[in-house]
């Protein structure tokens, strides 16, 4: 394992990197590539990589290294090119703050506390995982209810089981890649729970880590009750309603001593919020324009802490973009602003980026509602593409050339998601 360029602190950078993750390590090369000197990535981990160390498994870089790598592979690869460009990068350093002048507060194991000043900022924090407080389960409070990526970590880093006999409540990609990790580690998962009607996770997850080991899925379904006292010593289960409300004389107990919570992502936006950068609703994450610049001028953002990716792929692709852009306004060489905004309509959940403009092409992320086959995504009467399916699980990825919106007038462009 190698990690980047270890570097003495200087008090000015022209491009400040906060988190070294798939998007931060992206970010700082697309900074790179625009000639931008100082440039520096902080993380408060002690390899940069981010999530990626954890996730043993493969499925990473298909769509950019066109090949089937693990999560170590794939942060391997990235911090070597960092490497080879010279890009400074801090580990054990955490980010506490960063003010309106591009200050940032940095607490370092080295260095204690230091102030730091960036030309632009770019923010790569990456995402954290909901808890057991986020979906309020009822019950007692004992040990063994803990999230998937947790659960991930203790065995795949530090070798520990985290249980003998497991229930996972939500189907999100970590729950679904962890039932089956967990029964290769000769675990018994009883079962994984989702209160939708439809599964969270990617459909190659649900083949391979369910199907592939007899491991059922209960859509529609929810943990009712946790009961144990020092330890988790059963869950209740239960078929829910078209409220979702668990329906009581159709529940269940199963004897289980962990509880693995696969619940969802949520973009880690602190320093965002204190920044004063608007945030989305609905992804939680910075209101981004084309060049991913937020609202705040010559601050970056890109990667889950934008919204929540499926495959590290796109984070890589979305950051180098917004890396690329911080170097642009450092250089003073800032495309155009947009002049398009684009406006979620039916059954699209959200759009990044959230402006476009009718002079380049641009690649749209969306997350649709609900799922649909035979389908078309429509970009007002301007665009329209026929999708095979669209699943909430799945984003859909788009390039919007610019001769499409040649003969759009307006400046809030609809995007739905239509059965055809
Ligand atoms: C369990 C799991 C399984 C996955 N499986 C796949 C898969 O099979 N295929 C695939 O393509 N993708 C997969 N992904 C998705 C992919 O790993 C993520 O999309 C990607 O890691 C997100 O990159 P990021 O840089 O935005 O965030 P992260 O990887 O989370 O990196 C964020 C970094 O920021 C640092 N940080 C945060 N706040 C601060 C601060 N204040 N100061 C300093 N540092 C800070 C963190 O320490 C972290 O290193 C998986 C993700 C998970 C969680």
């Amino acid at each position: 394992m190698i990690t980047g360029r270890a570097t003495q602190l200087q008090g000015l950078y022209d491009v400040v990197v906060a988190g070294g993750g798939p998007a931060g390590l992206a970010a700082a090369l697309g900074a790179r590539e625009q000639g931008v000197e100082r440039i520096l990535v902080l993380d408060r981990e002690r390899e940069a990589g981010g999530i990626l160390w954890q996730c043993i498994h493969a499925g990473f870089g298909l769509h950019h290294f066109k090949e089937e790598l693990t999560g170590p592979e794939y942060a391997q690869r990235y911090l070597e090119q960092v490497l080879e460009k010279e890009i400074d990068v801090l580990t054990d350093t955490f980010v506490a703050d960063i003010d309106r002048d591009r200050r940032l507060k940095l607490m370092t194991g080295r260095e204690g506390i230091r102030v730091i000043e960036a030309k632009s900022v770019v923010l790569a924090m990456g995402a954290r995982e909901r808890t057991r407080g986020a979906v309020r389960i009822p019950g007692t409070r004992p040990a063994g209810v803990m999230t998937a990526g947790f659960a991930q970590k203790v065995v795949n880093l530090h070798g520990y089981l985290p249980g003998r006999k497991v229930v996972i409540l939500g189907s999100g990609d970590i729950g679904l890649i962890m039932a089956r990790r967990l029964t290769l580690e000769g675990i018994e998962v009883a079962g994984v729970f989702e209160i939708m009607p439809h599964a969270n996770g990617l459909s190659r997850n649900i083949v391979q880590c369910l199907h592939d080991f007899d491991i059922p899925l209960y859509l529609s379904h929810t943990v009712a009750e946790i009961h144990g006292r020092e330890r988790v010593e059963k869950v209740t289960v239960a078929p829910v309603d078209e409220r979702m409300r668990p329906i009581p004389e159709k529940a269940w107990d199963i004897e289980c001593d962990t509880l693995l919570l696969s619940i969802g992502l949520i973009p880690e936006n602190e320093l965002s919020r204190q920044l004063g950068v608007r945030l989305d609703p609905v992804t939680n994450g910075p209101i981004v324009s084309s060049g991913m610049e937020t609202t705040m001028d010559g601050v970056f953002a890109g990667g889950n802490v934008v919204h929540i990716h499926d495959l590290v792929d796109f984070v890589s692709q979305e950051s180098l973009l917004a890396g690329r852009n911080a170097g642009l306004y450092v250089t003073g060489n800032r495309p155009p602003a947009d002049n398009i905004r684009l406006s979620p309509g039916e059954n699209v959940a959200y759009c990044v980026p959230h402006t476009i403009s009718s002079e380049r092409p641009h690649t749209i992320y969306l997350r649709v509602r609900r799922p649909l086959e035979k389908c078309s995504i429509r970009f007002g009467t301007v665009l329209e593409k026929k999708l095979s399916y669209v699943f909430p699980a799945e984003m859909v990825t788009l390039t919007v050339q610019p001769k499409f919106l040649e003969n759009f007038h307006g400046d809030a462009l609809s995007v739905d998601v239509v059965a055809r």
